[in-house]
C-alpha cells in the first residue's frame, strides 16, 4: 500500500518526541521541535488539516533519580521542567496546538485503557525475570538506576538502552556487570514477577508495517534487522513508585515509561479536540479511523517508534504512523553538546543575546539533511545568517519593496510576466515535493533559491535604469519582483515564521501569512504599501568573537569546577588501576600493529559504527569501530592508528570486524604514532 501525496483529505497529526522533564534545553535539543514545527506548518500551507502536538515526558528513572538528589518529589521536579519547556518553545516560534504531559489525567486514563486492551486481547503475560537489585540498600534498580555492559556489543550501557554502543533497547536483566548508579554498589539479579507484551507475535504485522512506513531512511532501515531477527517480548512494568500504575495491579508495579510516553501523542491530540471541538479537529478520526500520523523524533529513539509503538497501536486497534522522521544530533564546534561540561549554547542564552528565533530555526533546518548530524558554531551561524538570510533573502526583499514603494507607492498596476510566474510555480512544486520527501532542508531551499533568482532577475533587468527610459518596462520588472517577494513570504513561512510575517506586512497584506495557503504565492499583493525596513540584521565579526569567548569561558569554568572536584575525589573520574599484574609473556600475546585507515564508511542503520579498511602492512583488514559520532568520517582516511591484530573476529551490525583499533576515553581519542612507523610495524 502506498500513501496518497500530501495534502490528503484526511486530518494529519505531527508529533515531536517528548522532551524528558529533566533539565534545561540547549539549542541542540531544539532541532526535533523546530523540525516538527516546520513540517506541521508546511503541511498546513499545502492545505492539509494538521494538528501539531507534544508534551513532557514526566516518568521514568532519570526524573526519579534527579528528584531524589534535589530532595523534592518526582512530580514537583518534573512539573517544574514541564512548565519551563512549555514557556520556552513558543519563544522559538514552535507553536504546539496542544502541549500536555504524561502525568496528566488524559494520559493516565488513555494509557490505562490501552494497556487493559492489550491484556484483554491476550497480548500480556506474566513472567519471573531477573531484576537488578542493590543488595546493600535492598532496593530495586530499574532502567537507569543501573549501568553495566551491553550484552550485544560490549559497550558501557544504561539499564534500558545501549546509548553509547549499538543503540539497542535493553530489557531488564540483560545488562552485564550491573552496578547501582545510586550507590556504586555492584548489583545482583533477583527474581521478580513482571508483565510482558507479546511483541514476538507481531513479527508479520511489523514487517508489513515497516514496508509501508515513510519518513527518513534511518527510521525505515534500522528497525528491519531487529524485526527480521528474533523479536523479543517487551517488559512493560517496573519496580518503581513513580509512573502510571499497572491497571488493576495489586502489586507495586508501574508501567515502563516507554508505554505511557508515546500514548501522550494521542492524549495530547485528544486534549486539542476537547478544546476546539470535534467539528474543528477530530482526534478519533486521525487516531482510530483515517489520518496521517507523522512522528518527528531524534534518531536515538527509532526502535521505540517503529517496533513497540506500532505494535501497541495495532493491538489496541489504533491507526499506525504514516511516517517516522528521525533527525541526527547537533554538535557544538565539532564536539557533542555536554550539559555537565557546560559545552552548550542554552536556549535561554541564545534568546538573551537578542537573536531572532528564526535565525537558529533556519540554521537547524537547512544546514544538513535531517538524518545528518549538524555542527553548530557561532562562526558558521554568522556566515549563514550574513550570506543567505541577509545577503540573499533580506537583500532581495528590501531592495525590491523599497524600489516599488518609492516609485510606484506599492505594487505596479500590471500583470506578472510568464517567466516569473513559471519560476514561482516551480518553487511551489519544489516545496510540495520536499514535504512529500520529508526534506526540511529542501523546504528551506525552495525559498532561498527563489530569492536568489529574484536577485539575479533584478540585476539582469536593472529597473533603476528603466524608470526614465522605459517606465512601462520598469513597472513590469518591479511588478515581478513584488510577486517574488510575496511568494517568498509564503514559501519561507514554515521555516522562518516570524520573519515571513514581517515580510507579509511589508507587502501591505493584512492578517498573517500563516493563514494563507501556498496558492497565495501567485495571488496579487495589495496595490499600495510603505517603504519596508530591513528584514535581517548582519552579525558583526566582533560579536562572534565575543560569543566564542563567552562560550570558551563557560566551558573552562565548568572544567575547572570539575578539576577541583577531581582533586577531592579522583576515583569518580578514573577507574582504579587494575590490581592484577600480568607477565610480559601475556602482554606479548597481544599482536599490536600500526595501521593506516584507507577508507571509512558509516554503517547504515547503526548510530555509531564505521566500517574501516585498514592497511596493516601484511594485508588490508576490515574493522568495525564505534567512532562515527566522535569523528568526521570523511577525515579518517590517511590516519595512522594502532590495531589489535590477533583479536578474535566479531560481527557488529551484520558486518565482520577483523581486529580492533585502540582509542582513549569517551571521545574515542585515537591512538597513533608520532614518528614514521610504517603500517605493519609491531607495537611493543
Ligand atoms: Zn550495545
Amino acid at each position: 500500500m502506498s500513501h496518497d501525496d500530501y495534502p490528503t483529505d484526511d486530518p494529519a497529526v505531527v508529533t515531536c518526541g517528548l522532551p524528558y522533564a529533566n533539565g534545561d534545553l540547549h539549542i541542540g535539543h531544539l532541532r526535533t521541535y523546530v523540525s516538527g514545527d516546520v513540517f506541521a506548518r508546511a503541511l498546513r500551507k499545502l492545505g492539509q488539516q494538521t494538528a501539531f502536538v507534544s508534551g513532557s515526558d514526566m516518568h521514568g528513572t532519570p526524573v526519579a533519580v534527579n528528584a531524589e538528589k534535589e530532595g523534592v518529589t518526582p512530580e514537583e521536579f518534573a512539573l517544574r521542567h514541564h512548565e519551563k519547556y512549555e514557556a520556552t518553545f513558543p519563544k522559538f516560534n514552535v507553536e504546539f496546538d496542544n502541549y500536555g504531559h504524561t502525568h496528566d489525567e488524559t494520559n493516565t486514563e488513555l494509557t490505562t485503557d490501552i494497556v487493559r486492551t492489550l491484556d484483554e486481547k491476550g497480548y500480556v503475560y506474566e513472567k519471573e525475570i531477573k531484576v537488578a537489585w542493590d543488595p546493600i540498600e535492598d532496593d530495586p534498580l530499574p532502567d537507569r538506576y543501573v549501568e553495566g555492559t551491553c550484552p550485544y556489543c560490549g559497550a558501557t550501557a544504561r539499564g534500558d538502552e545501549c546509548d553509547e554502543g549499538c543503540g539497542r533497547h535493553l530489557e531488564p536483566g540483560e545488562i552485564e556487570n550491573p552496578t547501582s548508579i545510586r550507590t556504586g554498589n555492584p548489583a545482583e539479579y533477583r527474581e521478580r514477577e513482571h508483565k510482558f507484551f507479546r511483541v514476538s507475535d507481531l513479527q508479520e504485522y511489523l514487517q508489513e508495517f515497516i514496508d509501508r512506513l515513510e519518513g527518513t531512511d534511518n527510521a525505515k532501515n534500522q528497525p528491519r534487522e531487529w524485526i527480521e531477527g528474533e523479536l523479543q517480548d517487551w517488559c512493560i512494568t517496573r519496580d518503581l513508585d513513580w509512573g502510571i500504575d499497572y491497571p488493576n495491579g495489586e502489586d507495586d508495579l508501574v508501567l515502563y515509561v516507554w508505554v505511557d510516553a508515546p500514548i501522550e501523542y494521542v492524549s495530547s491530540t485528544k486534549q486539542y479536540t476537547e478544546r476546539v471541538g470535534s467539528d474543528t479537529y477530530d482526534w478519533e478520526q486521525v487516531w482510530k479511523d483515517e489520518g496521517d500520523i507523522v512522528h518527528v523524533i531524534g534518531r536515538d529513539i527509532i526502535q521505540h517508534h517503529t517496533i513497540f509503538w506500532p505494535a501497541m497501536l495495532h493491538v489496541a486497534e489504533y491507526e499506525e504512523p504514516r511516517a517516522v522522521v528521525a533527525s541526527g544530533f547537533v554538535n557544538l564546534n565539532g564536539e557533542a553538546f555536554s550539559t555537565s561540561r557546560n559545552r552548550a549554547v542554552w536556549a535561554d542564552e541564545y534568546l538573551d543575546e537578542g537573536f531572532h528565533p528564526d535565525l537558529v530555526r533556519y540554521y537547524l533546518t537547512t544546514t544538513g539533511g535531517i538524518e545528518r548530524d549538524v555542527n553548530f558554531s557561532w562562526d558558521r551561524f554568522q556566515e549563514r545568517v550574513n550570506g543567505e538570510l541577509v545577503g540573499t533573502v533580506g537583500n532581495f526583499a528590501y531592495r525590491s519593496l523599497l524600489f516599488a514603494a518609492r516609485n510606484f507607492d506599492g505594487t505596479p498596476d500590471t500583470d506578472v510576466s510568464d517567466e516569473v510566474e513559471h519560476r514561482i510555480e516551480s518553487a511551489v512544486d519544489d516545496f510540495a515535493a520536499a514535504v512529500n520527501d520529508y526534506s526540511l532542508k529542501r523546504i528551506g531551499e525552495a525559498a532561498t533559491a527563489l530569492a536568489a533568482f529574484g536577485n539575479e532577475y533584478i540585476q539582469r533587468n536593472e529597473p533603476w535604469k528603466l524608470t526614465d527610459e522605459d517606465p512601462e518596462r520598469a513597472a513590469q520588472v518591479i511588478r515581478d519582483c513584488v510577486q517574488i517577494a510575496k511568494a517568498l513570504a509564503v514559501v519561507f513561512a514554515p521555516v522562518v515564521p516570524g520573519k515571513a510575517d514581517d515580510l507579509w506586512s511589508h507587502l501591505g497584506e493584512s492578517g498573517s501569512v500563516h493563514d494563507a495557503d501556498i496558492q497565495a504565492a501567485l495571488e496579487a499583493p495589495p496595490a499600495s504599501f510603505d517603504e519596508p525596513s530591513e528584514l535581517f540584521e548582519k552579525i558583526e565579526d566582533e560579536r562572534v568573537e565575543d560569543l566564542n569567548e563567552k562560550l570558551q569561558a563557560s566551558i573552562e569554568a565548568a572544567t575547572s569546577d570539575e578539576d577541583e572536584a577531581e582533586d577531592e575525589d579522583m576515583s569518580d573520574e578514573f577507574e582504579p588501576i587494575a590490581d592484577d599484574r600480568i607477565g610480559f609473556e601475556e602482554f606479548k600475546d597481544l599482536d599490536l600493529r600500526v595501521g593506516r585507515i584507507e577508507t571509512a564508511d558509516p554503517i547504515e542503520g547503526a548510530d555509531d559504527l564505521v566500517r574501516l579498511e585498514v592497511d596493516i602492512g601484511v594485508e588490508t583488514r576490515q574493522i568495525v569501530a564505534g567512532i562515527k559520532q566522535l569523528h568526521d568520517v570523511d577525515e579518517l582516511p590517511g590516519t595512522k592508528i594502532i590495531v589489535v591484530a590477533n583479536l578474535e573476529k566479531a560481527e557488529l551490525f551484520g558486518t565482520e570486524s577483523n581486529g580492533m583499533l585502540l582509542a582513549a576515553g569517551d571521545q574515542a581519542d585515537l591512538l597513533t604514532t608520532h614518528g614514521d612507523a610504517e603500517p605493519g610495524t609491531k607495537v611493543q
